[in-house]
């Protein structure tokens, strides 16, 4: 092999470790909470918050984890939360003045486990 061309060989393989590393942190460590049914990735644990309402709450989803539906009932609009892995209920969506994102998923926690 020519002198150029084991360079060239060199750079492609440190472009690689380079683009390995950059991929790596999207693995993270970070805790999951997951449905208690399915398994599906639903929250992160830097999104959980401690509402005083009893019930685990975050002020964010994960990706496509969870399917929100409007509800008309009791004349109350209210927005209903469901896995989007098999459709067990959550919980319920409520504004929140003091989130990050002004919303509070307030979740059953029969309904989440810790993967
Ligand atoms: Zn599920």
């Amino acid at each position: 092999m020519s002198c150029f061309l084991h360079r060239m060989e060199r750079k492609q393989q440190r472009r690689e470790a380079r683009i390995r590393l950059q991929v790596q942190p999207s693995f993270s460590a970070e805790p999951i909470y997951g449905c208690s049914r399915c398994g599906h990735a639903l929250f992160e644990e830097s999104t959980k918050f401690e509402s005083g309402t009893g019930f685990p709450s975050f002020w964010a989803h994960k990706g496509e984890g969870v399917v929100q539906r409007q509800l008309s009932t009791y004349g109350r609009e209210r927005i209903q939360l469901l896995c989007g892995g098999c459709g067990q209920h959550l919980g319920h969506l409520f504004p929140n003045k003091h989130t990050p994102s002004r919303l509070r998923y307030c979740i059953n926690a029969a309904a989440i486990v810790m993967l």
